[in-house]
Order: C-alpha cells, then structure tokens, then sequence
C-alpha cells in the first residue's frame, strides 16, 4: 500500500498553465490519453496518493480528532484530517484546480479569502451580490479599514475607474448574480484587473453554477468559492464552503488561516459532501432542463423573468461564453409585492426556504428572506424588486412543478382564465388597472364586480354523540339543509354583513375605520396559527361590534366575519356585502354555524383572490362569432371544487369556528365542506387511540326525517353532567363507551360493505341507531320531548327507529327513513308531530359539502333565474340601509336571496344555475 501522502508536498503547478484534467490512465503506446468527462469525474472518487487499506467503495469518516505519532501526516484535525484530505483532493478534481480547502460554510470560505487583506486595503465588489456577502463587506468595512466600492460589475467599463494599480487588493464577482442573474464577464474584469493592478486578487462566487456550468480560474479569477450548502452537497443536509485556486502563496495563506480560527470542515460533513458531489452533473442536467421550462412558462405568461437560458436575457452571449449552463436558479416580477406574497404562500410542492441548490424546489422573496440583510433604501437603489420571486429548482417532475406553480399562480389571482383566448393569462397588478380591467372582461368579468354565492351543509350526528368527548369515534354525516353566502360588491368603500334570519341583523363599516393597526398579518407562506388573536378579536368587540350584546348569534357571527375579513384582505380591501341566510334551525345541534363558517370563509376567499376555481372545462363550440362560449360542465357539477381549495376553506372555516365556539372538534366545518360522512375521534378508544378524522368511505346517501324538538339545550352542561358519572360509576360508563365504540364501528363497516343489500344495510343501521339512543338515556342526556319523538316515531303503524342527535337534553332526533316507507304515512306522521308542536325535516344525509354557483354559467341562465323576482314585484326590505348601491354587483340576486321564503330558499338557489361542488 502506498503511504498516505502528506498534503503539504503536493508540487506546486504553475498557475499560467491551466492544469489538465485527470487521466483514467498513465499514457501508454496503445492506449491515447483520453480526459474524462465531468460526470464521470464526480462519480469517481479515487485519490492515487491515500489507497485505503482495506478498499473500501466509499471513503470512510475519520471520526477522529487527534492522529498518534510525531511526524506524521496527520496529527489534529484542525490542521488535516485524512476524509477532508479526500474531499479536497476530489473538489480540485472536478475544479481543474491545483488546490481545494473545504471550510464550514460559504461565509466561513469568504471570511478566510478576506482575511488576505489589510487595512488601507481596496475592494471592488458587484452592487448585486449575495446578501450576506455584503454584510460581511459592510463588518470589514467598518472594522478592518478596508475600503469596499460597490459597482455594476455588469459592464467592465464600469469597474475600470475603480482599478488603482498598489491599492486594489481585491475584486470580488459573481456571476450569474442571485437573484436577479445578472451577467459578468468574468473573463473581461479578471484581464483588465490583471493589467491594472497585477497585484490585485480576482475572487469569484460560484455558487450559482458549481464548477460543473462554470470554472472561473480557467477565465482568469486567482480564488473560486462556494456555498458548497448549495450544489455541490445538492441535498440541504450540511453546510460547507469549498475554496479552490490555483497559487501555491493563496493556498498557503488561507489554508493558515483556516488551521488558525478552525473553521475547516469536519470529518462527518466532508463524507456528505463528498458523496453529494458524486451525482452533481447528473442533478443539475435535471434541475436546469425544468429551469428551462419554468422560465419559458413565466415568460410566456408575461411576468418579466430573469434567467440566462431566455433568449433575451441581457449578457447571454458572455455567460455562454464563461459557462456551460444556466443553471437552476430564476426569477420573476408580479408588479405587486403583495401579489408575490400571495403566490409564494399559495405554492405547495415549491418549498418556502432560503438557499438553493437543493434537490427539492423552492421558493422565496428575496426582499424579506435571503437578502433581507440588505435595508430597503439600498435594494432599491441596486434595482432589487420588492416583488421579485425567487424559484430553485429541484428534481422533481417537471409537470408536478409547473402544475403546482400554476395553481399558486391561480390561487394568487396572478393569472386567470381567459374563455375567449381558451387559456391563462397574466392579471395585470392594480397598479395599472385600466387595462387590468380591460384583461379580465375579456374573460370572467372584472375581478371586483365578481358576485360570489356559496352554500354549505349542517350536519347531523349519527353515532358516537357524547362518547366522543372521551376518545370514542363519532360518524357525523352532512345533512341537505344548507346555509347559504352571497358576496354582492359595493363601490362605496364600505363593508357590510345582513343575517336575515337572525333577528334581521345588518351593519355596515367605513373600511377605513375598521382596527387594521390591529391585525398583524400572516406571514408569507404561513397559515393562521392555531391560537386565535385575542387582541384582534377584543378590538373588533370594543370597536365596530361595540354594543348588540342583546343578539349573541347575530353579534359573534359578524365578530367571525370581520376577523377573517382583517386578517385576509389586509392589503386589499375589497368593499362588499355578505349576506347569509339557513335552512338550518339554528342552535338545534344540526352544525348551522359550521355551515354559516363555511361560506363565510369561502365567500371571503374568493373576495379576497386568496382562492380560485380551475378553468371551466373546454368550451364544446370553436364558433369565433359566439361572444359567450357555451361550456360543458361534463361532470354534472359535482367534484369541480379541487381538494387544495377545500382544505384551504375548511382552515378558514375552523378558524371562524374558534371564533364562535371556542374549542370546537373540527368535525363540523370539515363535514360541512367536504359532505358526505367522517369518522372522528379525539385521543382514546377509535383509530388505535390516535385523534384523527377519516372520511367514511362508500357511504351511501340515508334519508332521515329530522326533528327539532325546539327545546333549548345546554352542550356544556350536558356534557359535564356525563363527565361526573363517569367520575361516580366508572364501570357503568365505561362499558357504555364501549359498546357506543363498537356501535360506531359497526355502523362504518355496515356503510362501507358492499355485499350488503340496501334492505340489510338500512336494517343494520335500525338496531344500531335504537341501541345508541338507549346508551345515551342511560348516560342521562335524553330529554321527556325527544322521548315522545322516539315513541311517535316508534309507535306502529310506523315502527321506525329514532335516536337524539347532538348533546341531547332538547336539541333535534334523527329518524331513519326506509326507501320503501310509504309517502302517506311519512305525510301522517309529519303531521302528527307537527301537532305535537316539533318541526320536522325530511333530509337526505350524506350528501355534497361546500358549493359554489359556477361563474362560468352563460349569462342568460343567470337572467332567467333572476326572472323569478322582476323588479316591479320587489318589495324593499324593511332593513334601512339595505337598497342596493349603484354599480353594486346583481342588486336583484340580491334583494332576491334576502327576500325568500325559508321554504322557497333550496329550490330557489339550485334554479340560480349550475352548483360547483367538491
Ligand atoms: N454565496 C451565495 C451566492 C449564496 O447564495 C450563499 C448562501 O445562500 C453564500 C454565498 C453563503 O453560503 P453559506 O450559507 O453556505 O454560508
């Protein structure tokens, strides 16, 4: 075995001639002497000089500290350690450098390469650099008497006045600059320099290309750094600097240095960085070929994109001169910070994270992350874009990459779709609003005159009621009694909210007045945090809810409302109404506030652009002359609604739950926007004792007669009253909880079961539901007037199965509606419990969740709907302050939608035009 060799005696090589690149073999007669390619470099870590004893494919981590003996090659691995030695050996490898040190970071390496200077000593540096490289200029600056000139490296011309032949020490570059890619000619600077002041070190920062796209000292720099965090690692799991040169006198000096503060990099990371190098070629052809379609997608979108790989990019002929590749890294403008900051927070699969290089993609704002460092004054001044957006892209699917870019850029109301042009394209920010507006009529109307009407379920028990508190799993199904929101704009700068069904109640607010010091914003790419802003919450009830103590609902409804407005639309405040109405009783256990958070959440997403519908399928005529194309809707309507934005309005909806309830479950907003039927438990006995919510798949839609006892409950009472018999009987409770465990259990099973008949199911279903009531009789929450639903309903000729839904104690009973249950006896026994003073609900349970009327509904559909109300019949709501404002949306959809009959309100809305659903 060869003896390891010791670094220090590595010849010096002439730094005129560029050494040559590795040779798989020593030349022979009958073999030509063939250089490698990159590639094949990386994946081959091989350093003749250090043979490991034992052959091993990869180089082994040197967990050591100190080496024993005198004289050896190593002794501390502060001064060398033999797995750094292999690193820096294969880094000047693929470098096409004499000479490699690897350090703990980026900075570290610049902090070493700056340590050549000496007060007195003159820098020049581009005006576009990395952010904290210029921190780290500004400390030499202030504390090593260092002058620094900052300049547009972009044009030689302009560095030359700044070259003094004995006083420039150092010129420091980077290229392409990060992150608005600016173009150096690196080659051009290091020439001129060398010419001027031949004394003078050019330093280049190569992070953006790794020496994979560019090698600097081939062009003229004496030392190349890199944020090896970024490229050469590829995985955002170390952090280390990588300098390379090709002076023996540099290499010595820093190499010094860094044995001095001991800053080289340790043994652990240089086995990381080592093995990130191998597949550096194979990771960047990937990432630079989507960077490519990423950049020709913004491009073609019109958002001014900065990236080398676009044929207008300015300097594209030098990088290709200096480079072999653009790279991975590319930004673009909005016009509209808070519309960047929109896209940013919309984004899914691009990570929200400085740096780059990673194999994932991420995004950022450079102005409030990577070179927030920098104060604004001195960004503007260097000509960084408030709004700029940063992509770095990954390996990922180039479509998943795009898709996902898309939907952000959708969700930010940054593009939309165009019906005529059958396509995105770009919305143009406020700032120039004219030809914005122009934009949008041509395809969904203009954004502002949007009118928006959603719907949402309530939802009914059917298992698990009470049981659930203490960790057993609950099956709540949505029920086809829905709220509904209508979102009207107005021009008038005020807000305003009109609950018809509670006590009548309207306000309005001058937009301006409301508490926006308040409200402290959510950051970019940030979701509302789990605790609510009590602070935000008690300034809108001593501000613009100050009073109406005496309605409750009415007065927490809008509290909901006016939090989620401040808090969503803290740069735009838009001006509208919104009007909700039920025909869900409210307050009966039947989730009409989960409904009403529904479409409260939803209506103020879709004002506020911080959601949006995808594209209406494709028009079904190419006529040219049709103004409107007819569109298909091919799906009936349903599931258009994508999951994205259903999760991002149940957030909403939760949110506005906190508001009015507290510490609500979640099962009630989830219900209401995704229909259908879940399985919840908290902590304890369903889903192997984990908390979690799951929806029940296959369930089929019940019908159910529902019935409101109109008797008054109180949740909290009741609930604490089944908390103190557990406390006395435990046994008896817990085997109650038990057997309701395995109630639900079964029920789940029976729903999904497809061998079963739908007579078996209901069946099934039947002596579950009665067994369930029974159990919660015994935990003490029925009532005397659900007892007399239960035996009306149960009495023959019916003989049905009923139970209370909810807390009990008053609240609503949910009877189970065979298919075959004859129409004249479900009229008898409507009526007899009519008589007996309840109100009955026929309801289908397990239905749709959120809905939205589709905007893409050809006018004249909306026209007849509206028919149903000709102005001359329109008696003026009693509400002062309700006739509808000039120019304010549909003012007849309306005064329409507040003037229906409770009974009328369903049928009315479903004619309005086609539901989206999820
Ligand atoms: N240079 C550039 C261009 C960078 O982007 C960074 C980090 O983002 C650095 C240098 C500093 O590298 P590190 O974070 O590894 O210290």
């Amino acid at each position: 075995m060869a003896p390891p060799i010791d670094p220090k005696t590595i010849p010096a090589i002439d730094p005129k001639v560029p050494p040559e690149l590795p040779t798989p073999e020593p030349e022979s007669p009958v073999r030509s002497r063939k250089p490698y390619r990159f590639s094949t470099l990386c994946a081959t870590v091989e350093n003749p000089d250090q043979k490991d004893q034992y052959g091993s494919s990869s180089v082994p981590i040197y967990q050591s500290a100190t080496f024993k003996g005198v004289g050896n090659a190593y002794d501390y691995s502060r001064s060398g350690n033999p797995t750094r030695s292999h690193l820096e050996h294969h880094i000047a490898k693929i470098s096409s450098a004499t000479h490699a040190l690897t350090v703990s970071s980026g900075m570290a390496a610049l902090d070493i390469i700056l340590r050549i200077l000496k007060p007195g000593d003159e820098v020049i540096a581009g005006d576009d650099l990395y952010g904290g490289t210029n921190r780290l200029l500004t400390y030499i600056k202030s504390h090593g008497g260092v002058v620094v000139h900052h300049v547009d490296t972009t044009t030689p011309a302009s560095v030359l006045p700044f070259i003094h032949p004995t006083k420039t020490a150092m010129v420091l570059l980077e290229s392409p600059t990060n992150p608005l890619l600016k173009i150096v000619d690196i080659a051009a600077i290091s020439k001129d320099v060398k010419e001027r002041a031949p004394d003078a070190i050019v330093v280049v920062d190569n992070t953006m290309m790794s020496p994979y796209l560019q090698r600097p000292l081939e062009h003229g720099a004496d030392i190349v750094y890199d944020s090896a965090t970024k490229y050469l690692s590829g995985h955002h799991d170390l952090m280390a600097g990588v300098i390379t040169c090709n002076r023996d006198d540099l290499k010595q000096q820093m190499a010094f240095t860094i044995n001095s503060v001991g800053n080289a990099l340790a043994p652990n990371d240089c086995f990381l960085l080592l093995r990130g190098t191998k597949t550096l070629a194979l990771r960047l052809d990937r990432q630079q070929a989507t960077s490519q379609l990423v950049a020709t997608y913004l491009h073609g979108l019109g958002f001014t994109t900065h990236y080398p790989g676009l044929p207008n990019h300015p300097g594209r002929e030098i990088h290709e001169r200096i480079a072999s590749g653009n790279g991975a890294v590319l930004s673009f403008e909005t016009g509209d910070k808070e519309m960047s900051e929109r896209i940013v927070g919309a984004a899914r699969l691009w990570g929200i994270s400085v740096s780059f290089g990673c194999v994932n993609s991420l995004i950022s704002m450079p102005c409030v992350m990577s070179h927030a460092s920098i104060d604004p004054a001195t960004r503007a001044a260097r000509g960084l874009p408030e709004d700029l957006i940063r992509l770095c892209v990954g390996i990922e699917d180039p479509a998943d990459l795009i898709d996902d870019l898309e939907q952000a850029l959708i969700d930010a109301g940054a593009i939309a779709f165009n019906v005529q042009q059958n396509k995105y394209i770009r919305v143009l920010p406020s700032t120039n609003e004219e030809l914005n507006r122009a934009v949008q009529k041509l395809g969904l109307g203009e954004p502002d005159d949007q009118e928006w009407f959603v719907s949402a379920p309530g939802k009914v028990i059917l298992f698990g009621e009470h049981a659930v508190v203490h960790g057993v799993t609950a099956l709540a199904a949505s029920v086809d009694l829905r709220c509904y929101g209508l979102a009207t704009p107005r021009n008038d700068g005020k807000i305003s909210v009109h609950f018809a069904d509670i006590d009548n109640f309207y306000r309005e607010w001058d937009i301006n007045t409301l508490p926006w010091d308040a409200v402290t914003p959510i950051a970019v790419g940030q979701e509302h945090p789990d605790v609510l802003d009590q602070v935000l919450i008690d300034t809108i009830v001593a501000g613009p809810l100050q009073g109406f103590d005496e309605i409750p609902k009415a007065k927490t409804a809008a509290l909901a409302f006016l939090y989620m407005y401040l808090l969503l639309n803290h740069s735009k405040r838009p001006s509208f109404n919104f009007s909700a109405r039920g025909t869900l009783p409210v307050g009966a256990g039947l989730g009409s506030s989960a409904s009403f958070s529904t479409c409260a959440a939803t209506a103020l997403l879709l004002v506020s652009r911080a959601i949006s519908l995808p594209p209406p399928p494709q028009p079904t005529t190419t006529d040219p002359a049709a103004t409107v194309p007819h569109v298909h809707v091919s799906h009936g309507g349903r599931r258009f609604i994508p999951p994205t934005v259903a999760e991002r309005v149940n957030k909403w909806a939760f949110i506005s739950e906190k508001v009015l309830h507290g510490n609500p479950s979640g099962i009630d907003n989830s219900v209401a926007v995704f229909g259908g039927a879940l399985a919840y438990a908290r902590a304890g006995f369903g889903f192997g004792g984990k908390a979690g919510m799951h929806p029940v798949q296959g369930f089929k839609s019940l019908r159910f007669l529902l019935t409101n006892s109109k008797v008054p409950r109180d949740t909290k009472k009741l609930v604490a009253g089944v908390g103190a018999l557990k406390a006395s009987e435990p046994e008896l409770v817990d085997g109650i909880l038990k057997a309701i465990q395995s109630i639900s259990e079964e029920a789940r099973r029976a729903l999904a079961d497809p061998e079963l008949s739908r007579e078996q199911l209901l069946c099934a279903l039947s002596a579950l539901i009665r067994e369930n009531h029974e159990h919660l009789v015994t935990l003490g929450v029925s009532h005397p007037s659900l007892e007399t639903i239960r035996a009306t309903t149960a009495a023959a000729p019916y003989g049905l199965s009923t139970k209370l839904t909810g807390a009990g104690g008053g609240g609503c009973a949910v009877t189970l509606v065979p298919d075959d249950f004859q129409t004249e006896a479900l009229d008898k026994l409507i009526a007899e419990l009519v008589q007996e003073s309840f109100v009955p609900y026929l309801t289908s349970v397990g239905g749709s969740g959120l809905g939205i009327l589709s905007p893409y509904t050809p006018p004249n559909l909306v026209q007849q709907s509206h028919a149903v109300v000709a102005p001359g019949q329109v008696t003026p709501p009693e509400t002062p302050g309700l006739a509808p404002h000039p120019g304010a949306g549909d003012p007849l959809l309306r005064l329409a939608f507040e003037k229906q009959s409770m009974s009328d309100l369903a049928q009315w809305a479903d004619g309005l035009g086609r539901w989206l659903y999820v």
